[in-house]
């Protein structure tokens, strides 16, 4: 089932927590709402579920309008950060809980019910759990039995709120993974909100992301990530290098470099800021012809783990950091308080703080 949120504002009192936002989710998508703490993600999803009423706008399903629908008519599961499990009833019948009290006439019969719970535990793969109480638990194992338990009525959507918010890294990474097959396997359409990046890079097929109440870039992970539209979207989705400077004549001028912009992409301006993530910096002992560089001194390495990052102090005392794949570091040889060269692979020029008149060299 495909979600259309079209034009939707919510205000709280005098507050706008969302503002004239619109989303597409089309049917079978994994769709991760990402921003940070505040802008607005948990209301846009409760608005999808029917739990907020929008200000203005409308929420669509499958074509149809579905403002004025009742939660429990959207055919919408809820999975939240905290499991919300009943704590006094097991396993079982937590998953059960949503089929038993289905009025009677759409009520399956105990054995059918049985048989539902048996495959969705078969599925987060909690089968011999059957008969454990939440408490028993892990977290990980929690938040599956919220996860199927959710499923059991069979949803065309699911809607996620930080599901693994409240887990440590490594048991939220594999979740995460497995959440993405799970969604693979049964065909839904997922809501998932997040305000952790990598988690929203690495499972979703969309990526949207919130600031102030706003969608301020919609794409795939790929395209948010390699072509942020605003200094917001670079800052949020990893860690990046900032160089100020002014633009003249179609050259940004930073105190250690000068930048050739594309012709015609900039016009004059007295304040620009470049925007060039660690990875796009390469380091030599000499200059690389061709490539904007500048003089640094390492201050730091750090070489454990898959890229090695190194923290450099330009000659205006400025701090840069760069990423070098293991092999590069190691023909390089680099030492702390080595004088080297920075070259710049990529970068893109804002002249205002929301302007997207970026241009990539
Ligand atoms: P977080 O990651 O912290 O959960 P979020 O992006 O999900 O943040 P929301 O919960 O959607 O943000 O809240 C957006 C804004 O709306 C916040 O400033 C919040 O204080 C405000 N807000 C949310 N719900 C209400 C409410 N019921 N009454 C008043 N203000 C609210």
């Amino acid at each position: 089932m495909s979600i259309e949120v079209r034009n939707v504002t919510k205000l709280f009192g005098h507050f706008a927590a969302l503002k004239d936002v619109s989303l597409t989710v089309p049917s079978g998508e994994l769709v991760a709402l990402l921003g940070p703490s505040g802008s607005g993600k948990t209301t846009l999803l409760r608005i999808i579920a029917g739990l907020e009423t929008p200000d203005e706008g409308s929420v669509h399903f499958d074509g149809e309008d579905a403002t004025a629908r009742n939660p429990r008519d959207r055919r919408v599961g809820f999975v939240f950060q905290h499991y919300a499990l009943f704590r006094q009833m097991t396993v079982f019948d937590n998953v059960a809980f949503g089929l038993r009290v289905k009025p009677r006439f759409e009520r399956p019969s105990p054995a059918k019910i049985a048989e539902r719970v048996h495959e969705l535990l078969a599925l987060v793969q909690l089968e011999r759990m059957a008969g454990r109480y939440p408490s028993q638990l892990s977290g990980g194992q929690r938040q599956r039995v919220a996860l199927a338990r959710a499923l059991a009525v069979q949803p065309k959507i699911l809607l996620l709120d930080e599901p693994f918010g409240a887990l440590d890294a490594k048991v939220r990474q594999e979740l995460r993974r497995w959440l993405r097959r799970l969604h693979d396997e049964i065909g839904i359409t997922s809501v998932f909100v997040t305000h952790d990046q990598d988690e929203a890079l690495e499972v979703a097929d969309r990526v949207a992301v919130l600031h102030e109440g706003r969608i301020e870039q919609e794409g795939s992970p790929e395209e948010v990530y390699n072509h942020p539209v605003s200094p917001f979207v670079f800052h949020f989705l990893g860690n990046v290098n900032l160089f100020h400077g002014r633009i003249e004549g179609g050259t940004m001028h930073v105190g250690e470099f000068s930048l050739e912009l594309p012709k015609g992409t900039q016009a004059d301006a007295a304040s620009a800021v470049a925007y060039a993530r660690p990875h796009l910096l390469d380091i030599d002992h000499t200059p690389l012809p061709g490539r904007p560089h500048f003089r640094a001194t390492i201050r730091h390495i750090n070489a454990a783990g898959p890229v090695v990052r190194v923290e450099l102090a330009t000659g205006s005392g400025g701090i840069v950091h760069a990423e070098l794949p293991q092999e590069r570091y190691r023909v390089l040889g680099l030492q702390r308080g080595a004088e080297v060269y920075v070259s710049v692979k990529d970068m893109k020029v804002f002249t205002s703080p929301h302007g997207t008149s970026g241009a990539g060299i």
